[in-house]
This record gives structure tokens, sequence and C-alpha cells, in this order.
């Protein structure tokens, strides 16, 4: 492999893990396909493939790039989706273990825990994680795992990854960060001590909202729990198939430039929002009225392409936007070249803490001012709408 330790970012991502294929020359990656691999004339497996549920080339290529670019990364594990990604890192704790998870999180692992939790024999508490009086609280017991997501999903509460990690390792325990909405170029959990990350690579690194993925990754710290994970996802099979592994690389090229973009985007539409009337609050760890604004621009590369706000008549304005928008699209998910908006409590479903006038946008790669005029027009407008 090519000595790539030197490069920048914008770089790296563009030749992680694509080194010419040696026989053919072709620059683009192959998809291998095949389920099952044929043995040597010795009876040997061939670079130890044998059969596509433990191993596969592309998607081995994939892991191999995704552990080339992240900074203090010593592997990576892709799985079929980012869900699957963080069950296999949660599974890794031992029955009675405690676990510590942000009140504010994706609800799909929060409702995955709370029915799991049961079952996996776990002790979940729910903590303010960006509070550090609230984790150190929670610290002064022993921890086995502290699940840290910053900014969270979906009110961008911002977590001191440093401080918590710290505090962590002294009671105990891995410090696994979902770093779904930090991709490389966003922030590193690593350069701040985190021992294990999960991205959902249906998000950034795939990049254009067709894919579904999951990758978890290894620092020095997480190495024993990751033995583990690589060996539920050899062993479960719950992958990508090869040809979305390949899309997830193809995406990858393009990552530098797509974050980029998006979160100058993001500021330009948050610092826009943050000056309507119509709007009650924004939360962008960008702004410099965001009360975790100093921990962001310390251990932020970029402030991130996602926010969420908070509209004057309720929930009934908050519906309306979305259908009043015509750039933004009303979808879930996000980290796609598209912008995409959300009316997030009822996704969340009952038991959400979500407020109800809240909105949650993922800022895609158009034009900044078109879509800053886009979004408070359609306040605008669904304040007009309900009257409010
Ligand atoms: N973590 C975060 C922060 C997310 O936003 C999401 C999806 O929205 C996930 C994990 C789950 O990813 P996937 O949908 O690929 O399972």
């Amino acid at each position: 492999m090519t000595d790539r330790a030197n490069d920048s970012f914008f770089t790296k991502v563009v030749h992680a893990g694509l080194d010419p294929d040696p026989l053919s020359g072709a620059v683009a990656p192959a998809i291998h396909p095949s389920a099952t691999f044929a043995r040597d004339e010795h009876g040997d497996l061939r670079d130890g493939y044998e059969y596509t549920r433990s191993d596969n080339p592309t998607r081995r290529r994939l892991e191999g790039a995704v552990t080339e670019l992240i900074p203090g990364a010593l592997d990576a594990a892709a799985f079929a989706s980012g869900s699957a990604a963080a069950a296999a890192v949660l599974r890794t704790l031992k029955p009675h273990s405690r676990l510590l998870v942000p009140r504010d999180m994706y609800h799909g692992l929060r409702r995955l825990l709370e029915v799991e939790a049961e079952h996996w024999s776990l002790n979940v508490e729910r903590i303010a994680m960006h509070d550090i009086a609230a984790v150190q609280e929670a610290l002064r017991t022993k921890a086995d795992m502290v699940w840290i997501e910053t900014p969270s999903n979906p009110n961008l509460h911002v977590t001191d990854i440093e401080a918590v990690t710290e505090l962590a390792h002294a009671a105990g325990a891995t410090v696994a960060v979902d770093a779904t909405w930090t991709p490389p170029g966003v922030a590193n959990p690593f350069d701040w001590g985190a021992d294990l990350a999960v991205h959902s690579s249906t998000k950034y690194f795939g990049g254009h909202s067709d894919l579904l993925g999951g990758l978890a990754v290894t620092a020095t710290g997480g190495q024993p729990q990751f033995e583990r994970v690589r060996f539920l996802q050899r062993l479960e099979g719950a992958v990508p198939s090869p040809f979305d592994a390949w899309l997830t690389l193809r995406g990858m090229r393009t990552l530098a430039l797509r974050v980029e973009r998006a979160c100058a985007n993001a500021l330009h539409v948050a610092q826009a929002l943050e000056a309507h009337d119509g709007v009650l609050a924004v939360h962008h760890p960008g702004l410099t009225s965001h009360p975790q604004h100093a921990v962001a621009a310390r251990q932020m590369e970029r402030f991130g392409a996602m926010l969420s706000f908070q509209v004057k008549g309720g929930p009934a304005v908050a519906r309306q936007v979305p259908l009043s928008s015509r750039l933004f699209t009303a979808a879930t998910s996000l980290g796609g070249v598209e912008s995409l908006i959300e009316h997030r409590a009822p996704v969340e479903g009952p038991g959400t803490d979500t407020p109800h006038d809240l909105l949650r946008v993922s800022v895609g790669v158009e034009d900044a001012r078109d879509l800053a005029n886009d979004l408070t027009a359609a306040v605008d407008d669904a304040l007009h709408r309900q009257g409010a």
C-alpha cells in the first residue's frame, strides 16, 4: 500500500484504498459480488477470502480506506447500517454492564436500547452528556461504557469528548462515539481520546442518499471490544453488499468537497434563521449563541451541516414549514448532497423529549443564499397559512 500518512485530508480522501488494480491497471476499484472463493492449488485460502459473510475484497477495500482516512484509527468493520454497527459495539458489553448514554440521542438507538437492554441484561442510564457536572456525578460509580453523540440528535448539544473520556477512563469505562454527524473533515473523536467510533455511512460517507451502511472504527483503546465487533460482523453477517461497499467508496472520494461546502452552507442558513422574526431558537454549534460554541470551536474542524430550529406558532407551523419549502425535501435522514428537512417529534414517536415546534435540517451542497432564502420564505409562508 502507498504511504499516505503525511497527505492532507483533501488528498487522502481521494486516494485512500485506491491503488490501481495490479493486473489491469483499472483506476476505479472492482466490485466483487462473489459469495464464495475458490481455494488455491494447495487447498489454501487466497489472501484469507473464503466466503463473503466473513470477508469480501470490496468490503475489505472500504474498511482499509476508512482506516487510512481517520487519524488514530487502527481498524474498521463495515456493517449493513449504522444501527447494525452501533448494536455490534453495544453488544461487546457483558451482562449487567453499566452503560451511560446521552439523554438526547438518535431515537432509533434509544429505542433499541429501551427494548433490548433487558434482553442483553444491560443497565442503561440516560444522562445530560453535554453537562460535565452530570457526567462527573454519574461516573462516581464504576461504568463499563460511555456512549457519546455530539452534536446530539436533534437538539445539537455538544459534548466535550476529551473531558468525558478522561472521567470515563478513570471510572473504568470504554468510550464509544456515534460520529455519524461528524464525518472526517468535521471532527475526529480519536483526537480527543475516544476508543471506538461508529458512523452511519448511509449519511456523509455515501453522500447521495442511495445506500445503507455502517462503520465501527477502533483506536488503540477499543481493540479488545473491536475483536468482538469483528466476530459479530463475520458470524452474524449484518454486512453491506459488495455493491453498497463499492458505492460507499465511490461517495467517499468527494467527502471533503461535500463536507466543506455543506458546513459553510449550514452556518449561512443558521445565521439567516437566527435573524428571522418567526424563529424562536436555532441550534447549530457554529453560532456564537450556542451554549457549547467554545467546546465545538476547539473540538470540531468544521461545525457540521446539521441544525435544528424552533418556530413561533407551535406544532402547526412546524408541520407546515417543510410543505412550504421548495428546496428542502421533506424527508428523514441526512448527509446527502440534497438538503432535507423534517418535523422531528412525530418521527421519533411517543415518549420523545423533542420539542414539538422543532424542525431538523440536513444542509446539502446547493447554493447557500438559495437555501437561506427558501427556508426563511417557507417559515413566512407557514406562519401566514397558520395565521400565526
Ligand atoms: N446514528 C445517528 C446519529 C443517526 O442519525 C442515524 C440515522 O439517522 C443512525 C445512527 C442510524 O443509521 P442507519 O440508518 O444507517 O442505521
